[in-house]
């Protein structure tokens, strides 16, 4: 039995700006390994080539710890593989939800969808996510919902989930996973973490029959106001998106291969 998978190296056939945005999705994948958030292979990460409306995810059936800079397939907005020299598929039923936000979002570059379990119990919570940390007020500032609707998105629901998610950067889908938005893959990165720390907190309080203390909205509304914090690039790519990127190699040190 060969299980491998074939090793591919498009550096010199691809344009510096499409090079540039395949290690950095590629570190995305992999830093979803280091943090527990990969989900066997299912979930992705989408991300549009700057100045073009092509996108890079994932190849179907790769662990994140194997998705490298190169075998990252090239698709255009509706799922169609681009690569001509790719021996690698993806999945097109899981493809939809990325077609939709993509379509309704053209200023955002790069959409995270993961399966983290704590993102999930919130989701599927009636009253959703609550007020309980700085991390919290962060993801309420900018937050929208989406019902489980099963497995294949169909055009109907593409229309509802884009209507669902507005200008949001923050997404729950219930009894799903989580979403989230950014003008660049740090951004949204960092959304992601963001939510899942959220999350995770607030799945650790509810195990408490103590008073739970929240953050005051009026401080969730000050965040609103100032759209910068999440709508200009500012939450990933300063510092934290480039020692991510550090992080990432000095662990997996193939990944921009
Ligand atoms: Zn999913
Ligand atoms: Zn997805």
């Amino acid at each position: 039995m060969d299980y491998s998978i074939p090793q591919i190296d498009c550096k010199d056939t691809v344009s510096e700006q499409e090079w540039h945005t395949r290690i950095e999705l590629a570190a995305a994948y992999r830093l979803m390994v280091m943090h527990g958030w990969d989900d066997l292979i299912h979930t992705h990460i989408s991300a549009r080539i700057p100045g073009t409306e092509d996108l890079l995810i994932n190849a179907f059936g790769l662990t994140f710890e194997e998705v490298t800079a190169s075998n990252l397939v090239k698709i255009d907005i509706d799922g169609n593989v681009i690569d001509k020299n790719t021996p690698f598929g993806i999945n097109p039923a899981g493809f939809t939800i990325h077609s939709a936000v993509h379509k309704a979002r053209p200023d955002d570059q790069c959409c995270f969808h993961l399966h983290n379990t704590d993102a999930i119990a919130i989701a599927s919570l009636e009253n959703g996510l609550q007020p309980y940390s700085q991390y919290s007020a962060f993801a309420l500032a900018s937050m929208s919902y989406h019902q489980y609707e099963g497995l294949a998105v169909e055009p109907a629901e593409e229309k509802r989930l884009q209507d669902d998610l507005g200008n949001a950067n923050f997404m729950l889908l219930r009894n799903h996973g989580a979403l989230t938005m950014g003008v660049t893959i740090g951004d949204a990165f960092m959304h992601m973490y963001d939510l899942i720390m959220a999350c995770e907190i607030q799945v650790k309080m509810q195990r408490s029959s103590d008073i739970k203390i929240s953050v005051d909205q009026r401080i969730i509304d000050g965040i609103k106001a100032q759209a910068s914090i999440v709508h200009t690039g500012q939450t990933g790519g300063q510092k934290t998106w480039p020692a991510m990127l550090r992080r990432v190699k000095r662990v997996f040190p193939d990944f921009d291969q």
